[in-house]
């Protein structure tokens, strides 16, 4: 089964797979709190919800961190001047006490810096909705 899963692995490997030694596995983090293994591997997915994000899925108009540059994931981590992670992804990937203590501020800054509209606002369409599939049809 193992071999299955690193086969298909390197057939296809995700994001920031680089980061990763062996698919198979546990990544470091996996005792963490709950919440802080959540964003860690959001960090390492490079999916959440980041400005960059937010405004390709339409709750916002604005893809911008506080630095002016795109807020991407990467950006958070690797390029902001406010925000980065020394060492980067690969760093904050080891699960150390600087990667908790880094994730612990980061969580507190992204509540104060994101307007709580974000979370509020319906996001806009990208096609068209039709009646089928709603479930009011019974
Ligand atoms: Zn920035």
């Amino acid at each position: 089964m193992k071999e299955l899963w690193r086969e298909t692995w390197e057939a296809d490997p995700p994001v920031n797979s680089h980061i990763i030694d062996d698919p198979t596995a546990l990544v470091p983090g996996f005792n963490l709190p709950r919440c802080e293994w959540c964003l860690l591997n959001r960090f390492r997915s490079a999916t959440a919800r980041c400005a960059a994000s937010l405004y390709q899925w339409g709750y916002t108009d604005n893809p911008l961190c506080i630095c002016q540059d795109t807020q991407s994931m990467s950006h958070i981590i690797n390029d902001c001047p406010v925000n980065k992670f020394e060492g980067g992804l690969s760093a904050l990937h080891t699960a150390s006490d600087s990667t908790r203590e880094w994730l612990a501020k980061f969580t507190a800054y992204a509540k104060e810096e994101r307007p709580p509209q974000y979370l509020n606002k319906p996001p806009r369409p990208t096609q068209p909705r039709t009646l089928s599939g709603t479930g009011k049809g019974r």
